[in-house]
């Protein structure tokens, strides 16, 4: 009996896992655009690829869209 509620607890963890990483909505993609257009964009310093400001990584000399391209721009 046990075991059993362990292996619910485990699928209900799961299921509630992969709910939140698809967003648990039917038009995730929709979603996304009407986030990215909420979003100021911002450009990469490096590359020039303009990434939503909540996933910019910022640096001492501009803002980059990961941390390798703040990494190049900034420890060279
Ligand atoms: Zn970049």
């Amino acid at each position: 009996m046990k075991l059993m509620i362990v292996l619910l607890a485990v699928l209900a963890g799961v299921w509630l896992w992969r709910r939140g990483r698809t967003g648990g909505a039917r038009a995730p993609k929709r979603r996304a655009q009407a986030r990215a257009q909420a979003l100021p964009m911002v450009r990469c310093a490096r590359c020039g690829i303009h990434v939503p400001a909540d996933e910019v990584v910022a640096g001492r000399r501009g803002s980059y869209c990961c941390a390798g391209h703040r990494q190049d721009a900034e420890d060279a």
